[in-house]
């Protein structure tokens, strides 16, 4: 059991141990597409919205931020304007990190009772970011493309990628992540023929076959496939 006093507020965090209620079986495999206009979107056809309380907290962040610039050094006001800033601070964490372990708690969790316990996952990394050969923190990455403005985007995908991985242990799921370059988002999922996406389209329109849907899903069903390629 640890306590702990963050930003004024005292804080207790506990294990416990529940054991997991069985869900119908869906699918041995989910894949997981971690984008730009949604958290994430699952090959299952489960969406994970970017989180509106964070984007607007945020806002209010840099306002606060202004605000402290302007209190004269070591005044009672300069002093009062720093507390709210550091529990406005603390606020948007708190959102971000919920966001975030629910969608990891979920995609670990989901395999479980699957024969395979495979969950297929990837960071999406468009042409218009510059490339990189690692995994590196996104927050590296995010100030060159604006679009990646989401709660992964700002903790960076090493944060993301630890979760998914601890708790994929906990709940015995197999990880699995696509490398960097895969291109899940030009691959038609139905029949294999790749094509360019710019970042504007929304949805992946196969020229081969004719096959359409929501370039994030169709992305997703091939991190899926990928698995088992
Ligand atoms: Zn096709």
């Amino acid at each position: 059991m640890i306590i702990s006093k963050r930003a004024g507020n005292w804080y207790i965090s506990f294990k416990y141990d529940e054991g997991p209620t069985p869900t119908a079986k869906q699918g041995d495999i989910i894949g997981v597409d971690v984008g730009i206009n949604a958290l994430a979107t699952c090959s299952d056809g489960t969406t994970y919205a970017n989180v509106k309380a964070y984007k607007q907290a945020k806002k209010r962040l840099s306002r606060y931020q202004r605000r402290v610039k302007k209190k004269e050094l070591g005044s009672k006001n300069r002093a009062k304007a720093i507390k709210k800033l550091a529990r406005l601070h603390k606020k948007v964490a708190d959102i971000r990190a919920d966001a975030l372990h629910k969608l990891t708690t979920w995609a670990s969790f989901k395999p479980q009772h699957h024969s395979d316990r495979k969950l297929e996952c990837k960071w999406n990394a468009e042409k218009a970011v510059r490339p990189r050969d690692d995994d590196s923190s996104l927050a590296e990455r995010a100030p060159r493309d604006h679009k990646l403005a989401s709660a992964i985007a700002d903790c960076g995908f090493y944060e993301f990628k630890r979760q998914l991985s601890y708790k994929c242990e906990c709940y015995g799921s197999q990880l699995v992540i696509a490398p960097r370059f895969y291109p899940s988002s030009q691959i038609c999922s139905q029949c294999g023929h790749q094509q360019k996406m710019p970042l504007h389209k929304r949805t992946y329109e196969c020229s081969n076959c004719g096959f359409e849907a929501d370039r994030d899903f169709n992305a997703a069903i091939n991190l899926k496939n990928y698995v088992n390629q």
